[in-house]
């Protein structure tokens, strides 16, 4: 065998398992299908601006070791999310704190906004069983009308009474005035992009791009003693047990000659007769500034669209109904029995997976078998 590993996927777990592997001495090969390295977190520049092709990507981490990691092959500029939600019009902050409680009701104290969704919780009674109800008892129906339900609807094409409620708890609740969208210690994007940044995860192993492995699967796995597979977990099985359910998203994008569009990275439109959830108006994940620190002049923006994923899209999200998580178990168990054969990243596992988590599973993984 001419290598060690052959790894399918240049995302995040096939470039972290890629790094740790050439460390340790294996020959690695690296494979994807696509044009490019760096799977879904893919930036290219147009115009000066870098571009986030598959969706707004921010770096984000509880975990000193993960965050440590990231910082040897990229340095993080200092970029904070807070995106903005606009309800027809009418602007809130995100994720649901003071400002948002605020300009909801009028209150001024946490006090006041902590009495006001304990009277509008009172409706939901018991464990909530699904999205709806953990939305209503974390902010009350209010919220859960104007912010949550049309986003919601429209990113899994599913009501919220059928989509498990761990997806809404992803999103902090505060008591106090902080429109950071996330709870974690570390965050920011780094500086040249996410694809550079791979980039150097891979350097001095050899990729090959625009290849399919699952279309020349016999040919590719007598290359190597191992595979690390990334793609979709049930496509390795030819879908035998049925097809897991995907989201996926279009991009609508924009070169626009002004240079202010929306005032922020992200704004979420979320009520549902807006086609799209969200605009991205990428230069502002740089702070509108190029590398030589001089504002841009233009802009781009990107609508995003989401969709039921059909053969032949980009897979992006999982969804982690019981439904298909009782098939994802199921092939699971198909996959332990593949010795040779390592699954990882959001599509091989089939979990809702943020940029750190896979990071970290790629890590340990590669702590067990190297
Ligand atoms: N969410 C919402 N309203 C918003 C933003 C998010 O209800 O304005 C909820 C929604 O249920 C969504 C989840 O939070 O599915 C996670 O959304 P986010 O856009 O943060 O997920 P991402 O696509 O960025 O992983």
């Amino acid at each position: 065998m001419k290598y060690d590993y052959l790894i399918v996927g240049a995302g995040l777990y096939g470039a972290v398992f890629a790094r740790e592997a050439a460390d340790r001495g294996k020959k690695v090969l690296v494979i994807d299908r696509r044009p490019h390295i760096a799977g879904n977190v893919h930036t290219e520049k147009i115009n000066g601006i870098l571009i986030h092709r598959y969706g707004a990507h921010i770096f984000h981490t509880n975990n000193p070791e993960v965050w440590a990691y990231v910082n040897r092959f990229a340095s993080f500029n200092r970029f904070t999310n807070a995106p903005v939600a606009n309800f027809r019009g009418e602007l809130y902050s995100l994720p649901f704190n003071m400002y948002t409680f605020n300009k909801m009701w009028g209150v001024v104290t946490p006090d006041e906004a902590a009495a006001k969704i304990a009277e509008q919780r009172g409706e939901i009674t018991g464990e909530p069983r699904n999205l709806e109800e953990q939305a209503i008892s974390l902010v009350g129906r209010d919220i859960y009308e104007k912010l949550i339900k049309g986003y919601t609807e429209k990113q899994w094409g599913r009501p919220c009474t059928e989509l498990p409620s761990f997806i809404i708890r992803r999103l902090p609740v505060r008591f106090t005035f902080d429109n950071n969208y996330f709870n974690s210690l570390y965050q920011g994007i780094p500086v040249g992009g996410y694809t550079e940044m791979v980039s150097r995860m891979l350097s001095g192993t050899e990729v090959r791009l625009n290849e399919d492995y699952l279309a020349d699967r016999h040919r590719f796995d007598s290359l190597a003693d191992h595979v690390v597979y990334t793609g979709p977990l049930d496509a390795f099985f030819d879908n035998r047990l049925g097809r897991l359910e995907y989201r996926s998203l279009r991009f609508e994008n924009e070169h626009l000659e002004i240079g202010n569009y929306q005032g922020n990275a992200v704004i979420n439109y979320t009520d549902r007769e807006v086609p799209f959830t969200r605009i991205i108006e990428h230069k502002w994940f740089e702070f509108g500034r190029n590398e030589d620190g001089n504002d841009l002049p233009t802009t781009v923006i990107s609508r995003e669209y989401p969709a039921e994923w059909k053969p032949g899209d980009e897979p992006y999200y999982p969804i982690n109904d019981r439904k298909n998580n009782d098939l994802a178990e199921a092939y699971r168990k198909l996959a332990a029995s593949e010795s040779r054969v390592i699954f990882g990243g959001r599509l091989g596992d089939y979990r809702y997976y943020d940029m750190d988590a896979v990071i970290e599973q790629a890590l340990l993984r590669c702590s067990e078998v190297l």
